[in-house]
């Protein structure tokens, strides 16, 4: 894959960095333990910049509908709902719900596609999210009762999130749309730290990465062998999962503005 300018964008208002000392909220699959690192990618960070959520939908119109084949950009031309998670999930699901919507319209930008694009340009794909409730699982906002009304039995979903780190978010929601009798076409992921995980491993059908970061860049540790902990690197309040970690230990140095 082709590098995008997503990341640069990222970078340049301070939503990445591989400086820091983080707690992250995803535990070690295997050990279970909480896991540190020195990265954090907070695309949250850029809900608020519209040129970078327009890049966003940009590069995703790019991926799915120039790397697919013809049966595949209809499916997605059809899609009925687009699912978001989570903080992030209002506006890139709105985002991705757009660009379908855009390239439905906009026929001339796809070219040799054109029929296709035509007898779809009135679909209407519409966009939800889910929180997750008390029990953890993923769920629509009770406050948005018409969510769950919308979202039916025998829809199309394609599923968009920010990150990808194990892959567990991805999961929990598969399995959400599929008790609703939603069937997932596929995920698209702003940014991807883990180049392993394939689509197989989150059930779906296919996985779209619109940027990968350099994993290199990137390490993490159990946090009973986390040397930034032993070197006692403070640790910033207020970002990633760092308060639980401070909350349980009260001594521990902290990172000032
Ligand atoms: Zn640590």
């Amino acid at each position: 894959m082709e590098e995008t300018m997503i990341l640069g964008m990222l970078e340049n208002i301070g939503a990445l960095d591989f400086n820091g000392h983080y707690r992250l909220a995803s535990p070690n699959p295997k050990t279970r333990q909480p896991v540190h690192s020195n990265a954090y990618i907070d695309v949250r960070a850029a809900l608020s910049d519209p040129a970078i959520m327009q890049e966003i939908g940009d590069e995703a119109m790019i991926q799915v509908f120039m790397t697919q084949e013809a049966s595949e950009k209809e499916a997605f031309a059809k899609t009925d709902i687009v699912v978001g998670f989570g903080n992030a999930g209002p506006i890139l699901s709105h985002v991705i719900a757009e660009s379908l919507r855009v390239v439905r319209c906009a026929a001339e930008i796809m070219g040799e596609d054109l029929q296709w694009q035509k007898v779809y340009a009135e679909h209407k794909t519409r966009n939800v999210w889910c929180v997750r409730g008390q029990d953890g699982k993923f769920g629509f906002p009770e406050k948005i009762p018409s969510f769950a009304r919308l979202v039916k039995p025998g829809m199309t979903a394609v599923i968009v999130d920010d990150l990808l780190t194990s892959g567990g978010c991805l999961r929990d929601a598969v399995e959400l749309l599929e008790s609703l009798g939603v069937t997932v076409l596929a995920a698209i992921i702003v940014v991807s730290r883990n180049s392993e995980l394939t689509a197989a491993d989150c059930n779906l059908p296919l996985l779209f990465k619109l940027s990968s970061v350099d994993e290199s860049l990137i390490k993490v540790w159990d946090e009973d062998k986390c040397p930034l902990c032993a070197s006692q690197e403070p640790m910033r309040p207020g970002i990633a999962h760092n308060d639980e970690f401070l909350d349980a230990n009260p001594n521990y140095p902290k990172l000032q503005d």
